[in-house]
């Protein structure tokens, strides 16, 4: 992006070396949130960019996606939806929605079908997905019914490195059929291609760091 506000953006960006382990420079975004000129120029350069998109969703990743992504989806006029950490969203967690159109096609009960449909409406389905960090494994979980099939979404989060993140928000959003028309995050590590992993999603990053 180019546009006079990045310049004060990245030089609040605080680079702490070594954090969480060696070799990992840490992105803290936490001194920009200290600024609030520079947070609000960040909010805005997206809210520029999506507030003419039709875009209904706006999916933030645990945790630093909870910061940037409600005054963006305020300002568009869309829902937030958490894409959060294991056994955090209350509910039942105990079916891939595949599975749903799996017993519709495989089962002649109903009676399956109505369970399943009524634990959605009355406790809150949560699907889970498994994703790969550069050492071991992660799990994102959403809500079933926070979006619908079709709506435009929007992925939001405060950096992609290696793009295994992103790319679990975008596999879970489309498992429940949502239309993920672009990924956002404040800071890129171009050198980790993450960027490639996304396939054909569009990202946009308002800094790269390399
Ligand atoms: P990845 O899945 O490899 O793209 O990692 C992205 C996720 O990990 C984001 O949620 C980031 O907040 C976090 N993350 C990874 N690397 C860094 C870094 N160098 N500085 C700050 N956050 C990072």
């Amino acid at each position: 992006v180019k546009d006079d506000r990045i310049a004060r953006i990245s030089s609040t960006i605080r680079v702490i070396p070594d954090f969480p382990k060696p070799g990992i420079m840490f992105q803290d975004i936490t001194t920009m949130l200290l600024d609030p000129v520079a947070f609000k120029d960040s909010i805005d350069l997206f809210v520029e960019r999506y507030k003419d998109k039709d875009i209904s969703v706006v999916a933030g990743v645990e945790a630093r996606g909870f910061i940037f992504g409600p005054p963006i989806a305020l300002a568009i006029g869309a829902k937030f939806v958490p894409m959060r950490k294991p056994n955090k969203l209350p509910g039942i967690s105990f079916l891939p929605l595949t599975s749903v159109t799996f017993f519709q096609f495989n089962n002649s009960s109903h009676r399956i079908i109505c369970y399943v449909m009524s634990c959605h409406v009355i406790s809150g389905a949560v699907i889970s997905e498994e994703y790969s960090l550069e050492y071991g494994s992660d799990i994102m979980e959403m809500h079933v019914g926070a979006v619908e099939a079709g709506e435009r979404t929007l992925v939001i989060d405060d950096l992609i490195a290696t793009g295994g993140t992103l790319v679990a928000a975008i596999n879970l959003l489309e498992r429940v059929g949502a239309n993920v028309v672009e990924c956002a995050c404040v800071i890129e590590l171009p050198d980790l291609k993450g960027r490639d992993r996304l396939g054909d999603k569009p990202l946009f990053v308002l800094i790269s760091s390399t």
